[in-house]
C-alpha cells in the first residue's frame, strides 16, 4: 500500500491535545492492521528540544538513537507501543540548518535557495522519508502551535504541497477549542469558526473537527460547525475532557473515528472480506485496551472512596511552577511510567510534587515524607534545589522509604552515600562545585572538551546504550535478564576512582554496582543492601514505559511502596 499522510493542526489555542489526538488516531489506524508512524514539527529555531528550559517547553523527550525531542514523541511510543526515531521529529531550526547544509554543499547546484519552495520541499522530503523508512501505511504529521500563527506557515505550506502532489493521500484533522464563557453558559464554536478560515487562507481545508471542549458538543453546534467550517457533520469528532488521556482513543472510535478516515481515503470497502478481517483484529487490540481503561478507571473510584489501594508517591524536582501555574510537563514520562506501574499492580497513584528547596533548611519538613510509600528524584540540572534533594535521599535511606534515582536522582544518591556513610564530606558533582576534592560525580574526557568549547546542544552522552546486569541484584531480578538497554541524558557520570572506596563500604549495608555499561566502563546502576527500596540508574527508565508494558524497575519500586510500612 502507498503510504498516506494525516496532519494534525491546532485552531483557537495550545494545550488543547493535538499529541494525545494524533496519538489516538494513529492508534485507531494501527488497531485496523495498518502500519502507523508519527511525525511531530515543532516551530522553534531550536535546532532540538535540548536546550530549552522544561519550565517553557516541557519535557525533553530522547528517543533510542539520540535525539532530544518534544514531549509528544512520548505520547506516540505509548499510545502505538512502538519506538520513535530521528526521522519522527523536526523542528524550524533543524529543517533550517539542513537546507543551509545542502546549499553550502552546492547540492541546489547554483540555484537561489529560498524559503519558498526549498523550505517546504524539505519538509515533505523528510515526512516521506519518514513514511518509507518504516514502510507505514500512514503518517502521523503533526504541526506544533496554533493556526494563525506566524511561525507554522511554511509547515502548513508544506502540507498543502503534499495533498497536491499526493492526491487523495492526505488528510487534514483539525484539533479546536469550544469555550463555554462562564457568563453566557453556552458552548461557543465562532473561534473555531474564525481558525479554519484561517486555515483556509492557508490553501488548507480540513476534512475532519476534532472538537475539544470541557463537555461534549452536542447536535445543533456540530451541525453549526458542518455548515460554517464545511466539514461532513459525521466527520466532527466530539472531544469532551475525559479523566484519562488512554480513554481518548476508545471515545474517538465510539464516534467511527476509524472508519471515517478510511473512508476519506477510499479504503473501507464495506462487506469486502480484507474489511471485515481488519475489523476484527481491530476489536481483539480494541478489547485488550478497553480492558485497561476500565480497570484504571475502577482503581479511581476505589480510592475516591478508600484509600486502601492508592499508593503516594513523592515526586522532588524544581521544574513546576510557571508564574502563579503549576506544572507536571516537565516530568510527564515519569508520571506516566508510575502511573503503568501502579495499575498494572492493581494501585490508583496519587503523585505529590515536592519542592526540592523546601527541604534544604526545614529539617522538620523531612518528618512529612513519611507518609509516601516511594520518593522518586528524577532527572535535573545545576545547583539550585540540589542539597534539598540530598536531603531527602538521606532520609529515604535511613527511614527505610523506597526511594527511585533517575539520572540526576542516582548521581546525588551517590553524593550522599559518599558524603554521608563513606564519609566524604565534600563529595560533590564537578557540575556543581568543580573544585572538590572528592568529584564522585564527574565529566568523561569528550566531555570536558564539549563543555571548555562550549559545544552544548546535543552534545550529551544521549540514547540508548547497553547495560550489563550483576547477577542477584535487585535490579537483574527485576528486568529478568543480563543485558538491558535503556536512554541516557547526561553529561556527567559516577567516577570510577572511587568505585572501590565506595564499594568497600559494603559490609555496612552500602553501596551495589549492579550495572555497568562495558564498552565504556561506566556505571550505570547503584543499589543498596539491606533497604526495602533503593534504586540509581544513571538512564531514563521513564521513557521506556508503555501503558500495557509498565518499565521493570518502576514497577518493582511500586511493588515496595506498596508494602505496609512495617513489613518493608
Ligand atoms: N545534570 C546531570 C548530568 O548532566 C543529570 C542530568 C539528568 O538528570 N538528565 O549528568
Amino acid at each position: 500500500m502507498t503510504t498516506r499522510y494525516i496532519f494534525v493542526v491546532g485552531g483557537v489555542m495550545s494545550g488543547v491535545g493535538k499529541g494525545i489526538a494524533a496519538s489516538s488516531t494513529g492508534k485507531i489506524l494501527q488497531n485496523y492492521g495498518y502500519k502507523v508512524t508519527a511525525v511531530k514539527i515543532d516551530p522553534y529555531v531550536n535546532v532540538d528540544a535540548g536546550t530549552m528550559n522544561p519550565t517553557e517547553h516541557g519535557e525533553v523527550f530522547v528517543t533510542e538513537d539520540g535525539l532530544e525531542t518534544d514531549q509528544d514523541l512520548g505520547n506516540y511510543e505509548r499510545f502505538l507501543n512502538q519506538n520513535m526515531f530521528r526521522l519522527n521529529y523536526m523542528t524550524t531550526g533543524s529543517v533550517y540548518e539542513s537546507v543551509i547544509h545542502k546549499e553550502r554543499n552546492l547540492e541546489y547546484k547554483g540555484k537561489c535557495v529560498e524559503v519558498v519552495p526549498h523550505i517546504p520541499e524539505e519538509v515533505i522530503s523528510r515526512i516521506e522519508a519518514a513514511g518509507k523508512k518504516t514502510k507505514s501505511d500512514f503518517v502521523m504529521v503533526e504541526i506544533g502551535g496554533t493556526v494563525g500563527e506566524y511561525q507554522n506557515l511554511l509547515f502548513l505550506e508544506a502540507g498543502r504541497l503534499m495533498k497536491l502532489k499526493y492526491p487523495g493521500k492526505v488528510i487534514f484533522l483539525m484539533v479546536s477549542y469550544l469555550p463555554i464563557p462562564d457568563k453566557i453558559g453556552e458552548m461557543k464554536t465562532k473561534p473555531t469558526q474564525y481558525a479554519v478560515r484561517t486555515l483556509n487562507s492557508s490553501g488548507i481545508q480540513p476534512d475532519f473537527i476534532i472538537a475539544r471542549a470541557s463537555c461534549p458538543v452536542d447536535e445543533p453546534r456540530k451541525k453549526k460547525l458542518a455548515i460554517s467550517c464545511n466539514v461532513k457533520e459525521s466527520n466532527i469528532i466530539s472531544a469532551p475532557d475525559i479523566e484519562s488521556i488512554y480513554e481518548v482513543p476508545i471515545n474517538f472510535e465510539k464516534q467511527n473515528l476509524g472508519e471515517r478516515i478510511l473512508e476519506e481515503f477510499g479504503l473501507k470497502k464495506k462487506g469486502s472480506k480484507e474489511f471485515k478481517k481488519r475489523t476484527a483484529k481491530h476489536r481483539e487490540q480494541e478489547r485488550e485496551w478497553e480492558k485497561f481503561v476500565t480497570d484504571l478507571k475502577k482503581l479511581e473510584k476505589l480510592s475516591e472512596k478508600s484509600n486502601k489501594k492508592v499508593v503516594e508517591i513523592g515526586i522532588i524536582g524544581k521544574y513546576f511552577s510557571t508564574g502563579k501555574f503549576v506544572l507536571s510537563d516537565s516530568y510527564i514520562s515519569v508520571i506516566e511510567a508510575v502511573k503503568h506501574a501502579a495499575w498494572h499492580l492493581g494501585y490508583h497513584p496519587q503523585i505529590s510534587w515536592l519542592s526540592a528547596e523546601e527541604y534544604e533548611h526545614n529539617n522538620k519538613k523531612l518528618e512529612e515524607l513519611k507518609k509516601f510509600g516511594g520518593i522518586i528524584v528524577p532527572g535535573g540540572f545545576g545547583s539550585r534545589g540540589v542539597e534539598g534533594k540530598i536531603k531527602v535521599i538521606e532520609y529515604a535511606r535511613k527511614n527505610n522509604i523506597p526511594y527511585y534515582g533517575l539520572c540526576y536522582g542516582m548521581q546525588l544518591a551517590v553524593i550522599e552515600f559518599a558524603r554521608n556513610v563513606a564519609g566524604l564530606k565534600d563529595a560533590d558533582t564537578t557540575e556543581i562545585n568543580p573544585k572538590t576534592g572528592n568529584p564522585v560525580i564527574d565529566t568523561m574526557d569528550e566531555q570536558k572538551r564539549f563543555i571548555a568549547e562550549k559545544r552544548f546542544g546535543g552534545s550529551m552522552r544521549l540514547g540508548a546504550y547497553s547495560c550489563d546486569l550483576v547477577n542477584g541484584t535487585l535490579a537483574q531480578k527485576a528486568y529478568g535478564q543480563k543485558r538491558i538497554f535503556e536512554r541516557h541524558r547526561h553529561r556527567y557520570e559516577f567516577n570510577n576512582k572511587f568505585k572501590d572506596l565506595l564499594e568497600k563500604k559494603l559490609d555496612k549495608g552500602g553501596l551495589v554496582i549492579s550495572g555497568v555499561n562495558k564498552e565504556r566502563g561506566l556505571v550505570e546502576i547503584i543499589e543498596l543492601k539491606n533497604h526495602p527500596f533503593f534504586v540509581g540508574v544513571q538512564f531514563h527508565p521513564e521513557f521506556s514505559s508503555r501503558p500495557l508494558h509498565p518499565q521493570p524497575l518502576f514497577r518493582e519500586f511500586i511493588r515496595a511502596a506498596v508494602k505496609p510500612r512495617e513489613r518493608r
